[in-house]
């Protein structure tokens, strides 16, 4: 049994069948990549395991619990923390105060405006933004404006925001898009160390063969909303079904 399991999910979207019959399964401590071309229904199962679609039938269970039917603040409570495309940062907030923001909200069990008032009071947050920074080598630019990072900074403080939350799941649609190669290369060796220190199941969409083949343990293909298989790196490669999938693109 893995921490995740999705089974028989289908959605449909007027006439088009965005899902059919899905199933999906992810051990813990892994990272499952789930890949294939554009339109093959990736982000449409993100957006339904983190409660932001229903799907029409099927289940999905987490750490032994249903998903299906629960808000997506609930969901993310239970364990299970996105990563979105856009970085969802406070552009007029540093770099510090963005990572104690999420600390406060997993403290009151949901989000509080008013939490950024009495923000400088708490200091055991600040102690837990501080370690979640050094894992995320963002220590020095913890007093930074949000607003003046890079690119790939600000995907490093938006992981550190997922992260501060301590998710058992952590969710990540196509983390490398539109990165320049450097940022690319940072994001997968970011990924590698959290992983490392901190044990996190992770599941990610990604177009960037280099970056699947570097970090995944397994992989699912997805092809017009249907898995087409499910195997170790070694055997996705010119595998092909995953071949056709693509040049049929
Ligand atoms: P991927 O992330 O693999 O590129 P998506 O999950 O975004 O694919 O989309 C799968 C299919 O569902 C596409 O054909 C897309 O146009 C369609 N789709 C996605 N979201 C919606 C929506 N909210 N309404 C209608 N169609 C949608
Ligand atoms: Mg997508």
């Amino acid at each position: 049994m893995g921490i995740l399991e999705v089974k028989g999910i289908n959605k449909r979207f007027g006439g088009l069948q965005a899902l059919g019959d899905v199933n999906l399964s992810v051990a813990e401590n892994t990272t499952h990549a789930i890949i294939g071309p554009n339109g093959a229904g990736k982000s449409t199962l993100l957006n339904v395991l983190v409660g932001k679609l229903i799907p029409d039938s099927g289940s999905v269970m987490f750490d032994g619990q249903s998903v299906l039917g629960r808000k997506p603040h609930e969901i993310n409570q239970m364990g299970i923390s996105r990563v979105f495309q856009t970085p969802e940062i406070f552009a007029d907030l540093t770099v510090m105060e963005n990572v104690m923001i999420p600390c406060f909200a997993k403290r009151d069990g949901a989000f509080r405006m008013h939490a950024i008032e009495s923000i400088f009071s708490e200091k055991s947050i600040r102690q837990q933004a501080d370690a979640i920074l050094d894992d995320v080598n963002m220590t020095e630019k913890s007093n930074m404006l949000a607003s003046s990072l890079s690119r790939g900074d600000k995907r490093r403080l938006e992981m550190a925001m997922c992260l501060v939350q301590d998710p058992k799941l952590l969710l990540l649609d196509e983390p490398t898009a539109g990165m320049a190669r450097a940022d690319t290369q940072n994001t997968i060796a970011l990924l590698k160390e959290i992983r490392a220190k901190r044990g996190i199941t992770m599941a990610i969409i990604e177009h960037d063969m280099n970056v699947v083949f570097s970090l995944a343990e397994r992989i699912t293909v997805l092809a017009q909303g249907t898995p087409l298989v499910e195997d170790i790196p070694e055997k996705i490669k010119g595998h092909p079904k995953v071949r056709e999938a693509y040049l049929g693109e």
